[in-house]
């Protein structure tokens, strides 16, 4: 019984002698691939040529400073939460009184990590931050050997001091700028 009009009968002919040589397919398949010589290249030579990205890509986290160069984060774990991923972890801590220009709230993150390996970069946590103390940057997670260098820590995600590396801050921040 037919359950569907998509079958199709097969071909049981016995093949010719040109056929059963199969040079015409032979031929075929070299003019496809002689074919593609003279057509533009999809891909390009990374990491010297890099394809710039959509405005809305979502990469890698950086954790945000203020102006003054505090830590914005207040562990409040609000990102956790919101992670669908469960990719964010973190220990709050307190902050010392000589430590006010350390940490612009009264609790920071004394650890912060994201596991790369889990992350969507769905940006939830981005949302989610009432500190404006996460953003998803336009750069990836470089490839990485062992699956502990994808465990991003405070010190990978967190962004320069715009106060002692105004550079290195501003090229960190990338699109991001103008809008803090
Ligand atoms: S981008 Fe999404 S998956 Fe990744 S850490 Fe943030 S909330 Fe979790
Ligand atoms: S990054 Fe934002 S949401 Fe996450 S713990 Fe820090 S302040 Fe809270």
């Amino acid at each position: 019984m037919q359950l569907t009009n998509r079958a199709k009968q097969v071909d049981r002919k016995p093949m010719t002698w040109l056929e059963s040589i199969y040079l015409w397919n032979i031929l075929k398949g070299m003019g496809i691939t002689f074919s593609h010589l003279f057509k533009k290249r999809p891909t390009i030579s990374y990491p010297e040529q890099k394809r710039s990205f959509s405005k809305v890509f979502r990469g890698l986290h950086v954790l945000n400073r203020d102006e003054e160069g505090r830590e914005r984060c207040t562990a409040c774990g609000l990102c956790a939460v919101a992670c669908p991923a469960e990719a964010i972890t973190m220990e709050a801590a307190e902050r010392l009184p000589s430590e006010e220009n350390l940490y612009r709230e009264e609790k920071y993150a004394a650890k912060y990590e994201i596991n790369m390996l889990r992350c969507i970069f769905c940006g939830l946590c981005e949302e989610a931050c009432p500190k404006d103390a996460i953003y998803l940057s336009q750069t990836f997670a470089p490839s990485n050997y062992s699956r502990k260098g994808f465990i991003y820590k405070k010190e990978d995600l967190l962004i320069p001091n715009p106060v002692t590396e105004p550079e290195a801050y501003q090229k960190a921040l990338g699109d991001k700028a103008g809008k803090n």
